[in-house]
């Protein structure tokens, strides 16, 4: 799974990704775990994973929670930055999870909830070994990650529960032109590996 700009997701079985076709697979991102009141995806869908828990879908929730509780948060710097500030990112808000900012941990708590929805229902249909997470945001907070399998463990059937561990991907944000090198070298034909 990777969580930047957007959520992306890939199944590798025995080293290769597998190939269901064009139209492509493992769309994670575009699982729906908002459907009332959710924000418009790129897809055309309402409530997808991305639109909460990507990069812009940080700021996204955080503009809401910001929007939806001004008197809770009306003294946090950063909530006022997400409402007001058009340049708020994903980044300043990790920056503040980092420093401990209550509204900041809220946060990204709930849009780890929402990719652990997402995640349990992966697991129960694909039983995998272990879930790589990368992407900039993904990879920006082992926090994070740890945020997100403490809340997918709970929501998986429980003689799956144990199975799948996560990791950080160690590709980090190079895990995209990684992938294009090697689709571009399998397309040309070599078994050279990246
Ligand atoms: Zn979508």
């Amino acid at each position: 799974m990777t969580i930047g700009t957007g959520i992306g997701g890939g199944i590798v079985r025995e080293g290769d990704i597998v190939d269901f076709g064009d139209a492509g697979e493992a769309e994670i991102g575009h699982m729906v775990v908002m459907p009332q009141d959710g924000f418009v995806c790129g897809c055309g869908n309402r409530g997808c994973l991305e639109t909460v828990a990507s990069g812009p879908g940080l700021v996204n929730l955080a503009r809401k929670r910001a929007q939806d509780c001004p008197v809770a948060w009306q003294d946090s710097a950063i909530a006022h930055r997400a409402l007001y500030d058009a340049r708020f990112t994903a980044v300043d808000l990790f920056e503040a999870y980092a420093q401990d900012d209550a509204f900041a941990g809220e946060t990204v708590r709930i849009a780890a909830g929402f990719i652990a929805r997402a995640l349990a229902s992966v697991i129960q249909i694909v039983n995998p070994d272990v879930i790589v997470i990368g992407g900039g945001v993904g990879t920006s907070s082992e926090c994070f990650i740890r945020l997100i399998a403490e809340q997918t463990y709970p929501l998986v059937m429980p003689s799956l529960r144990g199975r799948c561990c996560f990791a950080r991907s160690q590709l980090h944000e190079q895990v995209v032109t990684q992938g294009a090198a090697l689709l571009a070298a399998r397309m040309l034909g070599t078994n050279r590996s990246c």
